[in-house]
């Protein structure tokens, strides 16, 4: 990742999470920031036209082959979430989707196989790195997960307290020191009560 980036994130986390009125300790729905950035979010049922065995067929026999799709057109972005999959799961997709706005990240031309498979253009890596460290900013700042974790590092409570799934809890706690940093807090304070005594 690029130099920098990283903090880039946090701030950037800081400016839209006052913008729609989120303290960093609070979970952020990230319908909010689609909002504040103009975009529409929508799921394969609201979709007009759609046929009841397409829905099912994306949002349920093949519910775990797909999480999120955003189509540019006329300078405007919609998002269609995967319905069939779980809250926090959808949260976690919508987060990517908007980071990757919010990067101005290019979008790829989509591919039509002649079987009638829809797939992307090319994938680069680098850009969903990217947009998973931003999305994870967003949802799980760094402070806010701090504070809270000095309460209860629990990850099932931090889980709830974020709205997110506890694997992206225990990716934040690892990837932003905040873990090592509570741990060492925990020390300090044991070694402190022990010299009291
Ligand atoms: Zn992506």
């Amino acid at each position: 990742m690029r130099r920098g980036f990283k903090a880039w994130c946090e701030r950037t986390s800081q400016e839209y999470r006052r913008s729609v009125g989120v303290r960093p300790t609070d979970p952020l729905d990230p319908r909010q920031l689609a909002k504040l950035l103009g975009v529409l979010v929508t799921t394969p049922e609201a979709i007009p036209g759609l046929s009841r065995e397409a829905v099912s067929q994306l949002t349920s026999i093949d519910r775990e082959s797909w999480s999120a799709v955003t189509i540019a057109h006329g300078g405007k972005r919609l998002v269609v979430l995967n319905s069939g999959q779980s809250r926090a799961r959808q949260t976690n997709s919508l987060a990517h989707e908007l980071a990757h706005i919010v990067l101005n990240h290019t979008t790829d031309e989509a591919v039509l196989s002649d079987e009638g498979f829809l797939f992307r253009g090319s994938y680069d890596a680098a850009q969903e790195e990217e947009a998973d460290w931003l999305a994870g900013c967003l949802l799980v700042p760094r402070d806010g997960l701090l504070a809270v974790g000095r309460r209860s590092a629990d990850h099932r409570y931090l889980a709830k307290r974020f709205g997110v799934s506890r694997d992206m809890i225990a990716w934040r706690l690892r990837m932003t020191g905040v873990s090592r940093q509570l741990r060492r807090e925990t020390r300090m304070r044991v070694a402190a009560s022990v010299s009291e005594v």
